[in-house]
Formats: C-alpha cells, sequence, structure tokens
C-alpha cells in the first residue's frame, strides 16, 4: 500500500471517528435535561392562571419569562363577576395577540328557569364570538350549588347534557374542576400538604371531613366520570390533576380510562413533590409515561387588588421553582412539604411537551400568532 494511501485511509477513519464523537456528543446534549439558564430561552405556556386585574403586570412577566397565558373565567364569588373577568379576558387578547387565550364559563343562578339551558348557550356562543376556545366548570358543582328543592346539583345531571352536546358540535374543550383534594376528606393530621392543613384549618366550613352529610370525595369523582362516559367524544381537561393529585396511580388510570382527558397541574405541584419525595423514580416514570397528557399550570391569579411588582415578582418566583424541580436533579424544598426532595430532572423532549406543545394541540390556533 502506497503512503499517499496509507494516508488517505487514515485520514478517513480520523473524520468518521470524530463524526461518530460529535454524533454522540449532540446525543447525549438532546437526553440532558433543561437547566437553570435554558429557563428564559424556552417557549412555555401556563395552561391555568387568572388574568383579572385590567392591568398588564402579568402579561409583562409573561413576556419576560417566555410564558403565554391560558386564563380561565369562574362562577366563583371571590372574583370578580363573570362579565368583569371576561371583558379583561376580551382586552388582552385584542392588546396580546397570541400571548393569551381564555376560557369562558357560566352562571348556575337560573338553573330552575325551563330557559335556563338556552341562555347558557347564548351566553356561550357569544363568548366563543369574543374569542372564547373553552368552557369552566368549577366545584360549586357537586359542592355548594343547590336546586330548589335544596339539593346540590351534581356534574352529571341531565340537565348539562345539551350545553355538553354543544361544546362537543362546536369542539370546544371543557375545563373541569370537581370536588377538592382528597385532603378535604380527611382530618387535618392526616393530610399530606401543608397549604391543605393550613387553609382547611382556617376555612372549616370547607373542611367536608366535618360535613359527612355532603357526598363523599368518591361521589364526587364518581359524578365526574359519569358525565365523561355519557360524553365520550368531548374535549375535557381535568384541572388540578382532575382532583386526583394525591396519587399517580389514580391518575394513570384516569388517563386510561378516558383517552381524549388531560389533566393540567395547576396549584397541585405540592402534591407531586410529596409523592416524589417518597418514590422519585414512580413519579418520574408517570411523568414520562403520559407526557402526551399533562400540562404545565400553576392557578396564578391577578386580583385586582393586588400590588402590581409584588405580583410580578411572585409569579417569577414560582415559575422559576417549578423549572427547577421539573428540569434538575437538585435538592430543594418547598413550604408545601416538610423536609427535602430531588428535582424530576424530566428530559428535554418531556418538558417540551408538557410546557408548549401539548397545550397548542389542546388550543389550536390559540397562540398561533407569535
Ligand atoms: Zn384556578
Amino acid at each position: 500500500m502506497s503512503n499517499w494511501f496509507q494516508h488517505r485511509r487514515k485520514k478517513l477513519l480520523s473524520g468518521l471517528l470524530l463524526s461518530a464523537v460529535l454524533l454522540l456528543a449532540a446525543c447525549t446534549k438532546e437526553a440532558e435535561p433543561y437547566t437553570m439558564e435554558d429557563f428564559a430561552k424556552v417557549e412555555k405556556i401556563d395552561a391555568h392562571v387568572h388574568a383579572h386585574a385590567d392591568h398588564p403586570a402579568f402579561l409583562e412577566q409573561a413576556l419576560a419569562d417566555n410564558f403565554r397565558l391560558f386564563t380561565i373565567n369562574v362562577d366563583y364569588p371571590d372574583f370578580p363577576p363573570i362579565e368583569e373577568q371576561q371583558r379583561v379576558a376580551v382586552k388582552f387578547l385584542q392588546e396580546y395577540p397570541g400571548r393569551i387565550a381564555y376560557s369562558s364559563t357560566f352562571h348556575m343562578a337560573g338553573w330552575d328557569d325551563p330557559a335556563w339551558q338556552e341562555q347558557v348557550i347564548r351566553h356561550l356562543d357569544s363568548a366563543f364570538a369574543g374569542g372564547a376556545i373553552a368552557v369552566k366548570v368549577w366545584k360549586n358543582i357537586g359542592m355548594d350549588f343547590r336546586d330548589q328543592a335544596g339539593n346540590l346539583v351534581m356534574i352529571d345531571d341531565p340537565k348539562f347534557d345539551p350545553i355538553f352536546a354543544h361544546l362537543r358540535e362546536k369542539n370546544i374543550l371543557l375545563v373541569g374542576h370537581q370536588g377538592e383534594p382528597k385532603n378535604c376528606w380527611l382530618p387535618i393530621e392526616e393530610m399530606t400538604v401543608n397549604n391543605d392543613k393550613e387553609y382547611f384549618k382556617n376555612h372549616p366550613q370547607y373542611h367536608m371531613y366535618l360535613h359527612p352529610e355532603f357526598p363523599s370525595y368518591e361521589d364526587q369523582m364518581s359524578a365526574r366520570d359519569r358525565m365523561l362516559e355519557k360524553n365520550q367524544e368531548l374535549r375535557f381537561m381535568g384541572a388540578h390533576l382532575a382532583s386526583l393529585e394525591w396519587s399517580v396511580d389514580e391518575l394513570a388510570k384516569f388517563l386510561d380510562r378516558f383517552p381524549k382527558a388531560v389533566v393540567d397541574l395547576a396549584a397541585r405541584m405540592g402534591q407531586v413533590q410529596y409523592q416524589s419525595q417518597r418514590d422519585r423514580e414512580k413519579v418520574r416514570s408517570f411523568f414520562i409515561k403520559y407526557q402526551d397528557r399533562l400540562l404545565y399550570a400553576t392557578d396564578l391569579t391577578h386580583a385586582p387588588d393586588s400590588d402590581p411588582e409584588q405580583f410580578k415578582q411572585e409569579v417569577h418566583e414560582k415559575w422559576l421553582t417549578d423549572w427547577k424541580y421539573l428540569n434538575t436533579a437538585e435538592m430543594m424544598s418547598a413550604p408545601e412539604v416538610d423536609g427535602e426532595f430531588e428535582g424530576l430532572a424530566l428530559p428535554k423532549k418531556v418538558i417540551d411537551k408538557m410546557y408548549r406543545i401539548n397545550a397548542e394541540k389542546i388550543f389550536p390556533g390559540a397562540f398561533a400568532a407569535r
């Protein structure tokens, strides 16, 4: 073999070796999780917030942290009236096109009136015409609202059927928050996370353990499941991990049973951390297995009377802490959970789905303009 030939062969081999090394490095980098430095540059969606203040602070922070928002109107007496929530949402839609999408809702008032369903459908249609892409039903259905005969109205009540059929025809997403965290039905000392202990200690009127005359946790979950059985084709997002926040096993069963359903993580990260503190691998595997069905969300609420600068700070910190937990393997702590726990260090692909791709699929077109 001539020297020239040997030289060529050597060069070719080292070239191949270099390509292999570079390819391997690229693959390893792809498999590596994001870091804290990646937080600002990755495009993200918070799929459950309440932007009720007629002030740009929330949107400004979202722009700064590369977030788009899904704001949800709720029939909740502590929030501004539904009409005001809707006015603010529509205003943001016009001022920040492509940066925010919104879910409408409807009043339960007038339930006993024979024209109630028709009124609700009319109200919803005008909300869709104004840009709403979903409808929220809240826990007042099942836990608070009573008909004229004094009975609690549950979510599988046939009176809702024409409304849900209407959503199905229009391919509109239903966002459902039924029941409460399971802790609500447990004595304080058996509750898992500190925020629930605190809340139910201060609000005994909502602590269902003290009110056995009300429907049980299981009653709430089965009413919701019966509604979904009746409406197989309805697109559904279970808010707050579909109130199955206490067990990734139960949540997995729910997602298997209702293949069209997705769930958001809003205000339940503490419950996830509590479980991962006990079995990190199990929780991490759950996130990987159900990566197409989970939406990152916080439940951050911008109340009209809050201080805008303080709120921006709070929003930024919450988004950063969650990023740290889901992306890194650092040891960390949170006020909701006693003791330390390790971050999940989820793969980039899973993070991109949870933080953006799943939401873009579920709200098609809503975030088109960038
Ligand atoms: Zn909420």
